[in-house]
């Protein structure tokens, strides 16, 4: 008999041709046929970080989107879309928004429309966080790019449904803005999904972009028994007082701590207080790396509430968080994609403005309507409040 000339039947996948953009292959959902398909299969180049030790995506068992599944890396080199109208005082959501778009997996599975095709608040007529989202990336990255200034009033008009306490006109913290906005897109994308458990709400498409998990360890010196306490992050938030640069302040957050004296430790294994140590690390490592660097503190002495630390912290446009991470040998290494930047006394005065990288890999300053090409050392000399870093392949050593 003669071998069939295929083993199995080949499925050709739909593809989204939206303005100018090649084929963008649409990531499947969690019940796609394609789950387990990498980008390689479809011709585009993911990237995957390396294995990191005791992964938590190994332990799970259901995932609302599949992570090999996400496109890492833009298909073609187009250049910047265009600027964001003001529309009194919202250069915070404008900045935030511009550093969203230029998330090469986000901005990709967005652009592929995979969410609002299947988005069940959308039928019920709800406002959808996701669905605005993807309307506001695809006018940024389709044909209309360079000429009109997009104004963004369908997100701001509902600022109220993103976060309550957000007042529209009110000059507001760009990072916390940017939490809520996240945890509105994660709330959207759970609609249906409301009966699973944590672990597997943390296998959005959100949390396989943005996600990672630290990791507090614990260990008695006595009887040696570690406890370790492990929380997913979709992003983090550095001390940055007396840390000149980015490195230094990552340095201080996986700092070991000694617990004594009025600080002793109760080791459950001792069954008493003893003397411990106590060490925060990066478990697993995210896509996309988010880190606040916390210029801001809350009630001061100053007429706003609070002073801000203006320094200057410098940032690298590589970074390797391997030395942050638990028991991990291998480099984990980082690209700069976008920076937010604060200019002024408090956050909730002064202005917001954004560094990103387009799909072109050139810089450009996205200061509401102004739009402009600068160079990466422009990028690195500023006063950087917001530092978005995308995976790159890890380098063995
Ligand atoms: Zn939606
Ligand atoms: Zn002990």
């Amino acid at each position: 008999m003669r071998e069939p000339l295929l083993k199995r039947r080949i499925k050709f996948k739909e593809v989204a041709t939206i303005g100018n953009w090649a084929k963008i292959p649409k990531p499947s959902s969690a019940t796609g046929e394609d789950a387990g398909k990498s980008g390689s299969d479809l011709g585009i180049n993911t990237k995957k970080l390396g294995s990191v030790d005791q992964t938590s995506s190994s332990r799970r068992k259901y995932d609302v989107f599949p992570e090999e599944t996400l496109l890492l890396d833009w298909p073609k080199p187009i250049t910047a879309g265009p600027g964001l109208q003001n529309l009194g005082n919202t250069c915070f959501l404008n900045s935030t928004l511009q550093c969203l778009t230029y998330t090469p997996p986000l901005a990709l599975y967005l652009l592929s429309r995979s969410h609002s095709q299947k988005c069940k608040l959308r039928r019920q007529t709800t406002f959808c966080t996701f669905c605005e989202l993807e309307k506001h990336v695809m006018r940024s990255l389709s044909g209309m790019r360079g000429k009109n200034t997009i104004t963004p009033k369908s997100i701001v008009g509902r600022l109220k449904s993103i976060a309550k306490h957000f007042r529209v006109g009110r000059q507001e913290d760009a990072h916390e803005f940017l939490r809520y906005f996240i945890d509105s897109l994660q709330n959207s994308c759970l609609v249906g999904f409301e009966k699973l458990d944590h672990k597997q709400k943390e296998t959005t498409v959100i949390h396989q972009v943005f996600g990672g998990y630290t990791q507090s360890r614990i260990l008695c010196t006595v009887c040696k028994e570690p406890s370790c306490t492990i929380e997913p992050c979709l992003d983090i938030s550095l001390e940055v007082k007396n840390c000149g640069s980015v490195e230094k302040a990552l340095a201080r957050f996986t700092k070991t701590e000694s617990l004594t004296g009025d600080n002793k430790y109760r080791c459950s294994k001792c069954k008493t207080l003893v003397d411990a140590t106590k060490q925060m690390t990066i478990l697993e490592a995210p896509k996309i790396l988010v880190l606040q660097l916390k210029r801001f503190e809350f009630g001061g002495f100053s007429m706003f509430g609070g002073g801000k630390i203006s320094k200057m912290i410098t940032f690298p446009e590589k970074l390797d968080i391997q030395p942050y991470m638990f028991k991990t040998k291998k480099k984990v290494l980082y690209e700069l994609y976008g920076v937010l930047v604060h200019a002024g006394g408090s956050c909730n005065s002064g202005h917001y403005f954004s560094y990103v990288k387009a799909p072109n890999g050139v810089w450009y300053l996205k200061n509401d309507s102004e739009v402009r090409q600068v160079s990466v050392k422009q990028v690195l000399d500023q006063q950087a409040y917001i530092l978005f870093y995308s995976a790159v392949q890890p380098v063995s050593i």
